[in-house]
């Protein structure tokens, strides 16, 4: 499936990136793509503001950033993510609490975020896991009857759905996409938050800025970084916007003509189409074997992994390994807690099949054609 190589760069990202070069400005402080691609993303979310960034995992940081977590504060998230969901939280010195997923879909399980809420939870950050919709409604009254923020990490799920309507982006306090190059759309990498309150949205702007309150002249009021896109990527990710649309609808296609090839497959969980924008393709085993069927599919020339993660955040090595220099601060003592649930699909139950916007209908067949050999076991 190579030539499923699955990217829509072209002509227009040329010429976008041509029309920044010669315009001799490549720096969005004083360019005008950065600002135009906010002002279209926040159209298209139909929020207030959207704030350009480096990367998904900038805008994850800066999202943390407008929850003002104090040091030690606890944010409760999921344990299969990207680590960009969850590098933001130690950067702001505050501590990862991670809650078991829905074995269903590996999406947050609100019940169990309810039962690791405490006096010092902070934030709950959810994340659309492969494109499907998490539970993010049931997770905002949980968030508000708590005074909790709710962060959505939209990284892997643009213009995914949400079942009670709205997109999956529009329900979070913050709420943050990814253009790195594997995502739906790219510009290599660069990031977006956005939100609809205008006092977080000006402490991210002012983080991503070094502080730098550029209306008071060279002044700098707050603890800030450098993460600003440059014009280059902003030029490249409006180019791409414009093609969004048109590549969901492909992987939307495609994925249901794979759902309906396997409707009723003994021993598989196929996932739920409704309001799901297709980053990958998740299947869940319920009775295991996920490792050896993925590996018969690679070696049917189909890009199938078990698990996502070598292992679920909960048990990264990295929670062994100091923070800062020799220090484990805020992370003295940590032990993550158990998610059974997600330990459970990364090592034996989940099955992911990577999925582009060029896949054809024969691609669809040599899939739904090597899964139908799958036996459960006894
Ligand atoms: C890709 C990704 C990120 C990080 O985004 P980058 O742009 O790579 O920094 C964060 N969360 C999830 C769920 C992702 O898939």
């Amino acid at each position: 499936m190579a030539e499923a190589a699955g990217r829509t760069l072209g002509d227009e990202e040329v010429a976008a990136a041509e029309r920044v070069i010669r315009s001799g400005m490549l720096n969005s402080v004083w360019g005008t793509e950065a600002r135009a691609l906010e002002r279209e993303i926040a159209e298209r979310y139909g929020v207030r503001h959207a704030v350009a960034c480096s990367s998904g995992t900038a805008a994850l940081h800066l999202a943390v950033v407008a929850a003002a977590p104090d040091p030690g504060d606890e944010i409760i998230t999921t344990p299969i993510t990207d680590f960009g969901t969850v590098a933001p939280i130690l950067a702001q010195n505050a501590v990862p609490v991670f809650a078991d997923v829905d074995p269903s879909d590996g999406n947050l399980d609100p019940d169990a975020v309810a039962k690791l809420i405490g006096p010092r939870t902070r934030a709950i950050m959810a994340v659309h896991l492969f494109g499907a919709p998490a539970r993010v409604a049931e997770l905002r009254a949980l968030a508000d009857r708590h005074g909790l923020a709710l962060i959505e990490d939209c990284a892997q799920a643009w213009l995914a759905e949400l079942p009670e309507g709205g997109l999956a982006g529009t329900v979070g306090d913050v709420a943050c996409l990814s253009l790195q190059q594997w995502k739906h759309i790219t510009c290599g990498d660069g990031g977006l938050a956005l939100t609809d309150d205008d006092e977080r949205a000006r402490r991210m702007r002012l983080f991503s800025d070094k502080g730098w309150d550029r209306a008071a002249g060279r002044s700098y009021v707050a603890f800030g970084l450098n993460y600003r896109m440059t014009e280059l990527q902003a030029a490249v990710a409006r180019a791409q916007l414009a093609k969004l649309p048109g590549v969901l609808a492909a992987r939307r296609r495609t994925a249901l003509r794979l759902l309906q090839a396997l409707e009723g497959l003994p021993g598989v969980r196929l996932p739920r189409p409704q309001g799901h924008a297709w980053w990958l393709f998740p299947l869940v085993l319920p009775g295991g074997g996920a490792p050896e069927l993925a590996g018969r599919l690679r070696e049917a020339g189909i890009p199938a992994r078990a698990g996502y993660l070598e292992q679920p955040l909960n048990r990264a090595p990295v929670w062994d390994a100091p923070v800062y220099g020799t220090s484990h601060y805020p992370l003295e003592g940590y032990t993550p807690h158990s998610c059974p649930e997600a330990e459970r699909m990364v090592a034996e139950t989940l099955l992911i099949i990577d999925w582009n916007e060029n896949y054809t209908p024969e691609h669809v067949e040599l899939v739904a054609r090597e899964l139908a050999k799958f036996r459960p076991r006894p």
